[in-house]
Protein backbone atom coordinates (compact mmCIF):
# COMPACT_ATOMS: atom_id res chain seq x y z
CA UNK A 1 0.00 0.00 0.00
CA UNK A 2 1.64 3.30 -1.01
CA UNK A 3 1.79 5.79 1.78
CA UNK A 4 1.53 9.51 0.52
CA UNK A 5 -0.79 11.17 1.71
CA UNK A 6 -0.59 13.78 -1.31
CA UNK A 7 0.20 12.99 -5.31
CA UNK A 8 1.83 15.92 -6.74
CA UNK A 9 2.43 15.70 -10.23
CA UNK A 10 5.66 19.04 -11.56
CA UNK A 11 4.70 21.78 -13.50
CA UNK A 12 6.52 19.54 -15.89
CA UNK A 13 4.26 17.23 -15.84
CA UNK A 14 1.16 19.22 -16.57
CA UNK A 15 -0.82 17.82 -19.31
CA UNK A 16 0.02 19.97 -22.94
CA UNK A 17 -2.72 18.84 -24.52
CA UNK A 18 -6.70 18.90 -23.28
CA UNK A 19 -8.09 15.22 -24.63
CA UNK A 20 -11.11 14.90 -26.75
CA UNK A 21 -13.38 12.45 -26.66
CA UNK A 22 -15.44 12.67 -29.73
CA UNK A 23 -12.48 10.99 -31.41
CA UNK A 24 -13.37 8.46 -29.37
CA UNK A 25 -17.05 7.72 -29.26
CA UNK A 26 -18.18 4.31 -30.42
CA UNK A 27 -21.74 6.25 -30.87
CA UNK A 28 -21.78 9.41 -33.09
CA UNK A 29 -23.23 12.17 -31.62
CA UNK A 30 -26.78 13.71 -33.10
CA UNK A 31 -26.04 17.31 -34.22
CA UNK A 32 -27.25 20.58 -33.03
CA UNK A 33 -29.67 21.85 -34.78
CA UNK A 34 -31.19 25.93 -35.27
CA UNK A 35 -33.59 26.99 -33.12
CA UNK A 36 -35.51 28.45 -36.03
CA UNK A 37 -34.97 26.33 -38.93
CA UNK A 38 -34.54 22.67 -36.80
CA UNK A 39 -31.82 22.50 -39.54
CA UNK A 40 -28.12 20.71 -38.46
CA UNK A 41 -26.06 24.46 -37.36
CA UNK A 42 -22.64 25.08 -38.93
CA UNK A 43 -19.92 27.24 -37.95
CA UNK A 44 -21.49 30.96 -39.04
CA UNK A 45 -24.75 30.31 -37.12
CA UNK A 46 -22.40 30.20 -33.94
CA UNK A 47 -20.00 32.96 -35.24
CA UNK A 48 -22.19 35.83 -33.61
CA UNK A 49 -21.24 34.65 -30.21
CA UNK A 50 -18.23 32.57 -29.85
CA UNK A 51 -14.80 32.71 -31.37
CA UNK A 52 -13.97 30.56 -34.45
CA UNK A 53 -11.37 28.22 -32.17
CA UNK A 54 -13.98 27.31 -29.95
CA UNK A 55 -16.20 26.75 -32.57
CA UNK A 56 -13.53 23.87 -34.07
CA UNK A 57 -13.06 23.00 -30.81
CA UNK A 58 -16.90 22.02 -30.68
CA UNK A 59 -17.01 19.78 -33.29
CA UNK A 60 -13.41 18.96 -33.99
CA UNK A 61 -12.40 14.98 -33.97
CA UNK A 62 -8.91 15.04 -33.28
CA UNK A 63 -8.43 13.75 -29.99
CA UNK A 64 -5.66 15.97 -28.54
CA UNK A 65 -6.08 20.03 -28.59
CA UNK A 66 -3.14 21.43 -27.68
CA UNK A 67 -3.35 23.75 -24.66
CA UNK A 68 -1.68 27.55 -25.70
CA UNK A 69 1.05 28.80 -23.59
CA UNK A 70 -0.67 31.53 -22.65
CA UNK A 71 -3.35 29.10 -20.73
CA UNK A 72 -0.83 26.76 -19.94
CA UNK A 73 0.79 29.92 -18.13
CA UNK A 74 -2.27 30.68 -16.25
CA UNK A 75 -3.30 27.08 -15.13
CA UNK A 76 0.48 27.00 -13.72
CA UNK A 77 -0.14 29.21 -10.63
CA UNK A 78 -2.21 26.67 -9.16
CA UNK A 79 -2.05 23.40 -11.46
CA UNK A 80 -1.41 20.63 -11.17
CA UNK A 81 -4.14 20.33 -8.88
CA UNK A 82 -3.29 18.10 -5.65
CA UNK A 83 -4.60 14.55 -5.40
CA UNK A 84 -5.18 13.55 -2.21
CA UNK A 85 -6.04 10.21 -0.59
CA UNK A 86 -8.60 10.77 1.83
CA UNK A 87 -7.20 8.63 5.05
CA UNK A 88 -8.84 9.67 7.61
CA UNK A 89 -12.36 9.67 5.49
CA UNK A 90 -11.31 5.99 5.53
CA UNK A 91 -10.73 5.58 8.82
CA UNK A 92 -14.41 7.05 9.97
CA UNK A 93 -15.91 5.05 7.25
CA UNK A 94 -14.29 1.77 8.39
CA UNK A 95 -14.01 0.42 5.02
CA UNK A 96 -11.15 -1.55 2.98
CA UNK A 97 -11.62 0.63 -0.08
CA UNK A 98 -9.11 3.69 -0.89
CA UNK A 99 -10.33 7.05 -1.55
CA UNK A 100 -8.80 9.62 -3.17
CA UNK A 101 -9.66 13.57 -4.14
CA UNK A 102 -8.91 15.38 -6.82
CA UNK A 103 -8.92 19.11 -4.94
CA UNK A 104 -10.11 21.61 -7.66
CA UNK A 105 -11.22 24.12 -4.87
CA UNK A 106 -7.49 24.34 -4.26
CA UNK A 107 -7.79 26.95 -7.94
CA UNK A 108 -7.63 30.79 -6.87
CA UNK A 109 -11.34 31.12 -7.38
CA UNK A 110 -12.19 28.36 -5.40
CA UNK A 111 -13.51 25.91 -8.27
CA UNK A 112 -12.65 23.51 -11.40
CA UNK A 113 -14.41 26.19 -13.53
CA UNK A 114 -11.18 28.84 -13.99
CA UNK A 115 -9.84 25.61 -16.22
CA UNK A 116 -12.23 26.58 -18.91
CA UNK A 117 -12.56 30.59 -17.95
CA UNK A 118 -9.15 31.14 -18.65
CA UNK A 119 -9.13 29.06 -22.26
CA UNK A 120 -12.49 30.78 -23.35
CA UNK A 121 -11.03 34.46 -22.24
CA UNK A 122 -7.47 33.64 -24.27
CA UNK A 123 -9.55 32.56 -27.65
CA UNK A 124 -11.65 35.47 -27.50
CA UNK A 125 -9.27 37.63 -26.74
CA UNK A 126 -7.24 36.34 -29.84
CA UNK A 127 -10.45 36.83 -31.83
CA UNK A 128 -10.06 40.57 -31.10
CA UNK A 129 -13.44 40.33 -29.07
CA UNK A 130 -13.20 43.22 -26.31
CA UNK A 131 -16.15 42.02 -23.63
CA UNK A 132 -17.85 38.64 -22.65
CA UNK A 133 -21.27 38.41 -21.44
CA UNK A 134 -22.32 35.28 -19.52
CA UNK A 135 -24.74 34.04 -16.87
CA UNK A 136 -23.88 32.76 -13.35
CA UNK A 137 -26.02 30.78 -11.53
CA UNK A 138 -24.75 30.05 -8.14
CA UNK A 139 -21.74 32.12 -8.62
CA UNK A 140 -18.50 29.82 -9.21
CA UNK A 141 -18.94 30.71 -13.17
CA UNK A 142 -19.56 34.23 -13.09
CA UNK A 143 -16.16 34.68 -10.68
CA UNK A 144 -14.14 32.27 -12.80
CA UNK A 145 -14.70 34.40 -15.85
CA UNK A 146 -14.61 37.88 -14.10
CA UNK A 147 -11.31 36.86 -13.19
CA UNK A 148 -10.07 35.18 -16.55
CA UNK A 149 -11.06 38.18 -18.55
CA UNK A 150 -9.33 40.63 -16.25
CA UNK A 151 -5.83 38.69 -16.49
CA UNK A 152 -6.70 39.02 -20.45
CA UNK A 153 -7.81 42.47 -20.54
CA UNK A 154 -11.33 42.00 -21.49
CA UNK A 155 -14.68 43.67 -20.01
CA UNK A 156 -17.04 41.06 -18.08
CA UNK A 157 -20.86 41.43 -17.98
CA UNK A 158 -22.45 39.15 -15.73
CA UNK A 159 -26.23 38.02 -15.56
CA UNK A 160 -27.38 36.29 -12.13
CA UNK A 161 -29.84 34.22 -11.19
CA UNK A 162 -31.95 36.57 -8.81
CA UNK A 163 -32.28 34.24 -6.11
CA UNK A 164 -28.47 33.78 -6.00
CA UNK A 165 -27.69 37.54 -6.47
CA UNK A 166 -29.96 38.46 -3.29
CA UNK A 167 -29.07 34.92 -1.56
CA UNK A 168 -25.09 35.30 -2.02
CA UNK A 169 -23.62 39.04 -1.63
CA UNK A 170 -20.44 37.91 -1.62
CA UNK A 171 -20.12 36.22 -4.85
CA UNK A 172 -21.24 39.73 -6.32
CA UNK A 173 -18.24 41.56 -4.76
CA UNK A 174 -15.76 38.99 -5.91
CA UNK A 175 -17.16 39.47 -8.95
CA UNK A 176 -16.61 43.23 -8.52
CA UNK A 177 -13.25 42.80 -7.34
CA UNK A 178 -11.95 41.26 -11.12
CA UNK A 179 -14.04 44.14 -12.64
CA UNK A 180 -16.86 42.04 -13.70
CA UNK A 181 -20.12 43.91 -13.63
CA UNK A 182 -23.23 42.07 -12.30
CA UNK A 183 -26.75 42.52 -12.61
CA UNK A 184 -29.97 39.86 -11.62
CA UNK A 185 -31.63 38.23 -13.81
CA UNK A 186 -34.38 39.11 -14.79
CA UNK A 187 -32.82 42.21 -15.92
CA UNK A 188 -34.39 45.06 -17.69
CA UNK A 189 -31.63 45.24 -20.03
CA UNK A 190 -33.01 42.88 -22.49
CA UNK A 191 -35.97 41.61 -24.36
CA UNK A 192 -35.80 38.26 -22.89
CA UNK A 193 -35.68 39.84 -19.45
CA UNK A 194 -38.13 42.17 -20.07
CA UNK A 195 -40.76 39.56 -21.22
CA UNK A 196 -40.24 37.55 -18.22
CA UNK A 197 -40.47 40.38 -15.98
CA UNK A 198 -44.22 41.32 -17.75
CA UNK A 199 -45.81 37.98 -16.57
CA UNK A 200 -43.51 37.51 -12.96
CA UNK A 201 -42.55 40.88 -11.58
CA UNK A 202 -41.32 38.89 -8.52
CA UNK A 203 -39.57 35.77 -10.58
CA UNK A 204 -36.59 34.41 -8.51
CA UNK A 205 -34.69 33.85 -12.03
CA UNK A 206 -33.22 30.80 -13.96
CA UNK A 207 -30.26 29.61 -15.36
CA UNK A 208 -32.35 29.17 -18.30
CA UNK A 209 -33.86 33.09 -18.33
CA UNK A 210 -30.12 34.59 -17.68
CA UNK A 211 -28.51 32.46 -20.45
CA UNK A 212 -31.18 33.80 -22.69
CA UNK A 213 -30.32 37.28 -21.63
CA UNK A 214 -26.48 36.80 -21.67
CA UNK A 215 -27.27 35.20 -25.15
CA UNK A 216 -29.08 38.07 -26.51
CA UNK A 217 -26.74 40.57 -25.19
CA UNK A 218 -23.67 38.81 -27.10
CA UNK A 219 -25.79 38.53 -30.38
CA UNK A 220 -26.94 42.38 -30.08
CA UNK A 221 -23.51 43.88 -30.19
CA UNK A 222 -20.18 42.96 -32.11
CA UNK A 223 -17.64 43.72 -29.59
CA UNK A 224 -19.25 41.00 -27.26
CA UNK A 225 -19.60 37.37 -27.41
CA UNK A 226 -21.11 34.56 -25.23
CA UNK A 227 -19.11 32.43 -22.84
CA UNK A 228 -20.77 29.25 -20.98
CA UNK A 229 -19.70 27.91 -18.33
CA UNK A 230 -20.30 24.13 -18.77
CA UNK A 231 -22.71 22.02 -21.35
CA UNK A 232 -20.85 22.18 -24.15
CA UNK A 233 -18.63 20.18 -26.00
CA UNK A 234 -15.26 22.70 -25.82
CA UNK A 235 -16.12 23.11 -21.76
CA UNK A 236 -15.67 19.93 -20.95
CA UNK A 237 -12.87 19.42 -23.76
CA UNK A 238 -10.73 22.58 -21.48
CA UNK A 239 -11.86 20.17 -18.03
CA UNK A 240 -9.98 17.37 -19.18
CA UNK A 241 -7.30 18.75 -17.52
CA UNK A 242 -8.69 17.43 -14.72
CA UNK A 243 -8.59 13.63 -15.55
CA UNK A 244 -5.35 13.57 -17.24
CA UNK A 245 -3.79 14.89 -14.32
CA UNK A 246 -5.15 12.29 -11.84
CA UNK A 247 -4.66 9.46 -13.88
CA UNK A 248 -0.89 10.43 -14.13
CA UNK A 249 -0.81 11.16 -10.49
CA UNK A 250 -2.73 7.80 -9.66
CA UNK A 251 -0.14 6.04 -12.03
CA UNK A 252 2.73 7.47 -9.58
CA UNK A 253 0.92 6.30 -6.40
CA UNK A 254 0.61 2.67 -8.43
CA UNK A 255 -2.48 2.10 -8.46
CA UNK A 256 -5.70 2.49 -10.85
CA UNK A 257 -9.56 3.37 -9.87
CA UNK A 258 -12.35 1.10 -9.93
CA UNK A 259 -14.64 3.78 -10.09
CA UNK A 260 -14.42 7.54 -10.89
CA UNK A 261 -17.30 9.69 -9.64
CA UNK A 262 -18.30 13.18 -9.87
CA UNK A 263 -21.12 15.32 -8.83
CA UNK A 264 -22.63 16.60 -12.67
CA UNK A 265 -24.24 19.93 -13.02
CA UNK A 266 -24.18 20.84 -17.13
CA UNK A 267 -21.50 18.01 -16.87
CA UNK A 268 -18.01 20.12 -17.47
CA UNK A 269 -16.91 18.68 -13.88
CA UNK A 270 -17.98 15.35 -14.54
CA UNK A 271 -16.63 14.85 -18.18
CA UNK A 272 -13.59 16.84 -17.06
CA UNK A 273 -12.80 13.78 -14.75
CA UNK A 274 -14.30 11.09 -16.19
CA UNK A 275 -13.70 11.22 -20.06
CA UNK A 276 -9.86 9.98 -19.95
CA UNK A 277 -11.04 7.12 -17.94
CA UNK A 278 -14.10 6.35 -20.32
CA UNK A 279 -11.44 6.40 -22.90
CA UNK A 280 -9.75 3.67 -21.17
CA UNK A 281 -12.84 1.67 -20.73
CA UNK A 282 -13.03 1.84 -24.45
CA UNK A 283 -10.10 0.24 -24.56
CA UNK A 284 -11.12 -2.37 -22.26
CA UNK A 285 -10.48 -1.36 -19.15
CA UNK A 286 -12.46 -2.03 -16.08
CA UNK A 287 -13.79 1.52 -14.66
CA UNK A 288 -17.27 2.61 -14.12
CA UNK A 289 -18.02 6.37 -13.88
CA UNK A 290 -20.63 7.36 -12.05
CA UNK A 291 -22.01 10.90 -12.32
CA UNK A 292 -23.90 12.53 -9.06
CA UNK A 293 -27.13 14.56 -9.53
CA UNK A 294 -29.25 16.46 -6.90
CA UNK A 295 -33.10 14.68 -6.45
CA UNK A 296 -34.28 18.06 -6.73
CA UNK A 297 -33.24 18.51 -10.55
CA UNK A 298 -32.67 14.75 -11.86
CA UNK A 299 -31.53 15.66 -15.68
CA UNK A 300 -29.77 12.34 -16.18
CA UNK A 301 -31.77 10.00 -13.82
CA UNK A 302 -35.51 10.93 -14.19
CA UNK A 303 -35.27 13.09 -17.14
CA UNK A 304 -35.91 12.08 -20.83
CA UNK A 305 -33.19 12.18 -23.90
CA UNK A 306 -34.53 14.31 -26.38
CA UNK A 307 -33.97 17.47 -28.60
CA UNK A 308 -34.38 20.69 -26.87
CA UNK A 309 -33.28 23.84 -26.05
CA UNK A 310 -30.30 25.08 -23.79
CA UNK A 311 -32.62 28.52 -22.90
CA UNK A 312 -36.00 29.60 -21.65
CA UNK A 313 -36.22 32.14 -24.36
CA UNK A 314 -34.90 29.87 -27.26
CA UNK A 315 -32.13 31.33 -28.45
CA UNK A 316 -29.53 28.48 -28.27
CA UNK A 317 -29.29 25.83 -30.79
CA UNK A 318 -31.28 23.13 -29.94
CA UNK A 319 -29.21 19.81 -28.59
CA UNK A 320 -29.62 16.32 -28.16
CA UNK A 321 -29.87 15.78 -24.44
CA UNK A 322 -30.86 14.37 -20.75
CA UNK A 323 -33.58 17.34 -20.04
CA UNK A 324 -36.49 18.05 -17.82
CA UNK A 325 -37.72 20.69 -20.18
CA UNK A 326 -36.08 24.19 -20.62
CA UNK A 327 -39.21 25.45 -19.02
CA UNK A 328 -38.56 23.59 -15.85
CA UNK A 329 -37.85 25.41 -12.45
CA UNK A 330 -35.52 23.44 -9.87
CA UNK A 331 -36.39 23.97 -6.45
CA UNK A 332 -33.74 26.16 -4.70
CA UNK A 333 -31.73 24.26 -3.18
CA UNK A 334 -28.05 25.24 -2.55
CA UNK A 335 -25.97 23.40 -4.59
CA UNK A 336 -27.26 26.06 -7.34
CA UNK A 337 -24.31 24.76 -9.59
CA UNK A 338 -26.56 21.41 -10.28
CA UNK A 339 -30.04 23.29 -11.03
CA UNK A 340 -29.74 23.29 -14.68
CA UNK A 341 -32.51 21.26 -16.91
CA UNK A 342 -30.33 19.84 -19.30
CA UNK A 343 -27.15 18.41 -19.73
CA UNK A 344 -24.04 18.22 -21.44
CA UNK A 345 -24.52 16.67 -25.15
CA UNK A 346 -21.36 14.48 -24.31
CA UNK A 347 -22.05 13.07 -21.13
CA UNK A 348 -26.16 12.79 -21.96
CA UNK A 349 -25.05 10.40 -24.99
CA UNK A 350 -22.15 8.19 -22.89
CA UNK A 351 -25.30 8.00 -20.17
CA UNK A 352 -27.76 7.08 -23.05
CA UNK A 353 -25.24 4.16 -24.55
CA UNK A 354 -24.64 2.92 -20.44
CA UNK A 355 -20.53 4.04 -20.68
CA UNK A 356 -21.52 5.89 -17.56
CA UNK A 357 -23.90 5.41 -14.75
CA UNK A 358 -25.96 8.47 -12.38
CA UNK A 359 -27.51 8.66 -9.66
CA UNK A 360 -29.44 11.20 -7.69
CA UNK A 361 -29.35 12.07 -3.83
CA UNK A 362 -31.28 14.53 -1.75
CA UNK A 363 -29.55 17.70 -0.54
CA UNK A 364 -29.64 16.75 3.46
CA UNK A 365 -27.46 13.44 2.78
CA UNK A 366 -25.07 15.38 0.95
CA UNK A 367 -25.01 18.16 3.57
CA UNK A 368 -24.38 14.89 6.09
CA UNK A 369 -21.47 13.06 3.73
CA UNK A 370 -20.10 16.89 3.66
CA UNK A 371 -20.08 17.61 7.65
CA UNK A 372 -18.13 14.16 7.77
CA UNK A 373 -15.68 15.47 4.90
CA UNK A 374 -14.76 18.13 7.04
CA UNK A 375 -14.13 16.85 10.10
CA UNK A 376 -11.89 14.21 8.57
CA UNK A 377 -10.22 16.25 5.71
CA UNK A 378 -10.29 19.43 6.94
CA UNK A 379 -12.17 21.33 3.77
CA UNK A 380 -15.68 22.46 3.64
CA UNK A 381 -16.52 21.32 0.33
CA UNK A 382 -18.74 23.39 -2.04
CA UNK A 383 -22.87 22.56 -1.69
CA UNK A 384 -22.54 20.85 -5.11
CA UNK A 385 -19.10 18.64 -4.47
CA UNK A 386 -20.90 17.56 -1.54
CA UNK A 387 -22.92 15.06 -3.94
CA UNK A 388 -19.76 13.95 -5.49
CA UNK A 389 -18.62 12.80 -1.47
CA UNK A 390 -22.05 11.47 -1.25
CA UNK A 391 -21.64 9.01 -3.90
CA UNK A 392 -17.73 8.37 -3.14
CA UNK A 393 -19.02 7.48 0.21
CA UNK A 394 -21.44 5.27 -0.61
CA UNK A 395 -19.48 3.05 -2.86
CA UNK A 396 -16.45 2.92 0.23
CA UNK A 397 -19.93 1.61 2.16
CA UNK A 398 -20.46 -0.67 -0.57
CA UNK A 399 -17.14 -2.04 -0.09
CA UNK A 400 -16.83 -2.51 2.92
CA UNK A 401 -20.24 -4.62 2.63
CA UNK A 402 -18.50 -7.23 0.12
CA UNK A 403 -15.51 -7.22 2.32
CA UNK A 404 -13.65 -5.92 -0.80
CA UNK A 405 -11.11 -3.77 -1.39
CA UNK A 406 -11.76 -0.61 -4.22
CA UNK A 407 -10.26 2.41 -5.34
CA UNK A 408 -12.37 5.10 -5.46
CA UNK A 409 -11.66 8.33 -7.42
CA UNK A 410 -14.07 11.60 -6.81
CA UNK A 411 -13.55 14.96 -8.13
CA UNK A 412 -13.87 17.58 -5.33
CA UNK A 413 -15.16 20.26 -7.83
CA UNK A 414 -14.74 23.12 -5.11
CA UNK A 415 -14.33 24.43 -1.60
CA UNK A 416 -17.82 25.84 0.05
CA UNK A 417 -16.22 28.79 1.88
CA UNK A 418 -18.43 31.32 0.51
CA UNK A 419 -21.46 29.06 0.81
CA UNK A 420 -21.18 29.37 4.50
CA UNK A 421 -24.98 30.76 5.11
CA UNK A 422 -26.42 27.29 3.09
CA UNK A 423 -24.04 25.09 5.95
CA UNK A 424 -25.82 27.61 8.67
CA UNK A 425 -29.00 26.36 7.71
CA UNK A 426 -28.24 23.06 7.55
CA UNK A 427 -26.87 22.85 11.19
CA UNK A 428 -29.62 24.82 12.70
CA UNK A 429 -32.16 22.07 11.19
CA UNK A 430 -33.85 24.83 8.70
CA UNK A 431 -32.42 22.18 5.25
CA UNK A 432 -35.63 20.76 3.88
CA UNK A 433 -35.12 18.30 1.03
CA UNK A 434 -37.45 18.82 -1.89
CA UNK A 435 -39.42 16.46 -3.45
CA UNK A 436 -39.87 16.62 -7.25
CA UNK A 437 -43.03 14.65 -8.22
CA UNK A 438 -43.49 12.91 -11.38
CA UNK A 439 -46.54 15.44 -12.29
CA UNK A 440 -44.02 18.16 -12.17
CA UNK A 441 -41.58 16.32 -14.31
CA UNK A 442 -44.04 15.24 -17.01
CA UNK A 443 -45.60 18.63 -17.28
CA UNK A 444 -41.99 20.52 -17.61
CA UNK A 445 -41.57 17.86 -20.79
CA UNK A 446 -44.41 19.42 -22.41
CA UNK A 447 -42.12 22.16 -23.97
CA UNK A 448 -40.08 19.88 -25.57
CA UNK A 449 -39.45 21.26 -29.32
CA UNK A 450 -40.82 18.80 -31.76
CA UNK A 451 -38.20 17.61 -34.38
C1 LIG B 1 -20.55 24.79 -11.33
C2 LIG B 1 -20.11 23.82 -10.34
C3 LIG B 1 -20.46 22.46 -10.44
C4 LIG B 1 -21.32 21.93 -11.52
O1 LIG B 1 -20.66 22.01 -12.70
P1 LIG B 1 -20.87 21.28 -14.05
O2 LIG B 1 -19.52 21.24 -14.52
O3 LIG B 1 -21.74 22.15 -14.86
O4 LIG B 1 -21.51 19.96 -13.85
C5 LIG B 1 -19.94 21.58 -9.52
N1 LIG B 1 -19.17 21.99 -8.50
C6 LIG B 1 -18.82 23.29 -8.37
C7 LIG B 1 -17.96 23.68 -7.23
C8 LIG B 1 -19.27 24.24 -9.28
O5 LIG B 1 -18.91 25.51 -9.16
Amino acid sequence: MQKERKIFLSESEMPEAWYNIQADLPEPLDPALHPGTLQPIGPQDLAPIFPMELIKQEVSQERWIGIPEEVRDKYLSWRPSPLIRAVELEKALDTPAKIYYKYEGASPVGSHKLNTALAQAYYNKQAGIKRLATETGAGQWGSALSMACSFFGLECMVYMVKVSYQQKPYRRSFMEVFGGSVIPSPSEMTASGRAVLAQHPDSNGSLAIAISEAVEDAAARSDTNYALGSVLNHVLLHQTVIGLEARAQLEKAGDYPDVVVACNGGGSNFGGMAFPFVADRFQGKKVRAVAVEPSACPTLTRGVFAYDFGDLAKLTPIMKMYTLGHEFMPAGIHAGGLRYHGDSPLVSALYHHKHIEARSYNQRECFESAILFARTEGIVPAPESSHAIKGAIDEALAAREEGKSRTILFTLSGNGYLDLAAYDNYLAGKLVDVPCPQSELTEGLQCLPKV
